[in-house]
């Protein structure tokens, strides 16, 4: 999918300068997103930089325009030839990764808490 700006967004302009595909502009009555210069910022960042910087978060993934991890990652290096030999696919590249990442870590940390409550209740039996 690509990113679409919804019709809360009140042209303060932030997400335009952010965006790796040069993919944001001023529209008619709100910044709108090019769906053909948006790779989800996979194969740059973790998270759609135009989401991250937006004070209202009104840049949001389209539901109706639904495309893979590899076919906007094929996007991203068409959109920057010249980084072709440098772009890769990883946890901090992809949204579709970090989000593996970020639940790895919640289960290693919910995994070490049950280890503690286990060895807390060995030890007092
Ligand atoms: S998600 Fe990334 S590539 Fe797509 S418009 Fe936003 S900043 Fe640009
Ligand atoms: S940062 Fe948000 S409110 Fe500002 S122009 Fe972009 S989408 Fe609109």
């Amino acid at each position: 999918m690509a990113n679409m700006i919804t019709e809360l967004c009140f042209n303060c302009g932030l997400c335009e300068s952010v965006c790796p595909g040069d993919g944001i502009s001023r529209g008619e009555e709100t910044f709108v997103i090019d769906p053909a210069h948006c790779t989800e910022c996979v194969g740059f960042y973790h998270r759609q930089q135009c989401t991250r910087v937006c004070p209202i978060e009104c840049s949001v993934i389209d539901p109706n325009n639904a495309e893979s991890e590899e076919a906007l990652f094929e996007r991203a290096k068409k959109l920057q030839p010249e980084l072709v030999d440098t772009l890769e696919l990883g946890p901090e590249t992809s949204h579709f990764r970090a989000l593996d990442r970020t639940l790895g870590t919640k289960l290693r940390s919910v995994g070490r808490r049950l280890g503690a409550a286990v060895q807390g209740s060995s030890r007092a039996s």
